[in-house]
């Protein structure tokens, strides 16, 4: 279970209390992490000696004044802390919808430690807080725009930033054996073959939606497709906020492939994305998306099966963005210690397998995801 060339732990169980990093201690500060020392076989990643606090201001002589330290883009404090096994957590893309959402539910979780966050480079939150980003008390770490340090320290690294960015990262788990939990969506099929190959090297979990609901609407979709005959044409709607840059939404496309699959049929194959003009009648046996985009909606989808004298219709509504942040939540403490291997929610979730979700890109290569 151990990815044993990175030294990383299996997920331990988690403690009761949650554990927040509260240092001040500017030389855990100010340090860069080096690079983890040869570990022990599948023992606990190593923690480099704890830097002992500074001596209060009035007990000694003065030292010398030290030059003016630069502040550190990236506080590993985690690194010189000891975490009792909890999970060691970093956030990529921190300052986005998503990223602020799960800073959020990841300082206050049960065994979890929140060891950094990065952002692209040039964003205005570089350098603030991680805990005041999130609207917490502050935990002494700086967003960073070096993602290297945060895989270099944490067990599992969570990220909901854009595909170029995921592949990257994706890169980066797999040199150094690091779980990546991607909620990203809008790969291209390049994108997920890359991520399908770069999986062989450390555990991730991709997955469009990490809501509960929309995973147990996967399987419903599924099933009334494979019961109803082709006759029945099967539309997806869905609707976004103004501000989401893919379409249709991952997790259209992650009904979409419901559906086929229950149908014994590639979506790809099936799928009629857009309509516009003289298109024509309908196709018999295509699956329809129709995406709607305004206002502050987290996300609506409806998936309709349409026959001569009725209707069947199966709708999520998903009104917070908390419940991905939740569903994340559950991804980072399954894949923590996990086997290299691509993993979907339904295998967090502990649903039947039927291979990675979102993809509208080739089949995974044997299978590439694992039993788990
Ligand atoms: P957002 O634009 O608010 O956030 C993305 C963040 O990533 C931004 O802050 C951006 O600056 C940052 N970023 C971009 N490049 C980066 C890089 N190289 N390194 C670090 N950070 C970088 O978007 P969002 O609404 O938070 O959504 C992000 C992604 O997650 C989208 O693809 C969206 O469709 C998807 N999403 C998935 C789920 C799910 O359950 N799987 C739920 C909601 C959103």
């Amino acid at each position: 279970m151990t990815a044993k060339k990175s030294g990383r732990a299996p997920a331990k169980a988690p403690p009761k209390k949650p554990i927040h990093l509260k240092s001040k201690d500017k030389a855990s500060k100010i340090e860069k992490p080096g690079k983890a020392k040869a570990a022990p076989a599948a023992a606990v990643k190593p923690m480099p000696k704890p830097i002992p606090a500074p001596a209060a201001k009035a007990a000694a002589p003065k030292p010398a004044p030290l030059p003016a330290a630069k502040p550190a883009p990236f506080a590993p404090a985690a690194k010189a802390k000891k975490t009792n096994g909890a999970v060691r957590v970093g956030v990529v893309g921190c300052a986005g919808r998503m990223g602020q959402m799960l800073l959020k539910i990841l300082i206050n979780a049960a065994g979890i430690v929140v060891v950094g966050g990065t952002e692209r480079r040039g964003s205005p939150a570089l350098g603030q807080d991680l805990g005041a980003l999130a609207g917490a008390e502050p935990l002494g770490i700086s967003v960073s725009d070096d993602p290297s340090l945060l895989f270099d320290s944490a067990d599992v690294v969570v990220d909901f930033t854009n595909p170029i960015a995921t592949v990257s990262h994706a890169q980066m788990a797999a040199k150094t054996g690091c779980a990546l939990v991607i909620g990203t969506t809008g790969f291209d099929s390049d994108q997920l073959s890359a991520l399908y190959r770069l999986a062989q090297r450390a555990p991730v979990v991709l997955a469009a939606n990490m809501s509960l609901g929309v995973n147990l609407l996967q399987q419903v979709v599924e099933e009334v497709a494979r019961i109803l005959d082709p006759d029945w044409d099967i539309e997806i709607i869905e609707m976004h906020h103004k501000q989401k840059v893919d379409a249709p939404s991952g997790t259209a496309l992650a009904l979409g492939e419901a559906a086929a699959r229950g149908r014994g049929q590639s979506l790809r194959r099936i799928a009629k994305r857009a309509r516009d003009g003289q298109v024509g009648p309908r196709i018999k046996g295509e699956i329809g998306f129709a995406v709607l985009r305004g206002g502050d909606v987290v996300g609506d989808h409806t998936v309709i099966f349409a026959a001569e004298g009725e209707r069947v219709e199966i709708i999520h509504r998903a009104s917070s963005r908390e419940i991905f942040a939740r569903g994340a939540l559950k991804a980072v403490l399954w894949a923590a210690g996990k086997k290299p291997g691509l993993y979907s929610m339904r295998d967090v979730l502990g649903f039947s397998v039927q291979g990675p979700q979102g993809s509208t890109g080739p089949a995974p290569p044997n299978g590439p995801t694992p039993a788990s």
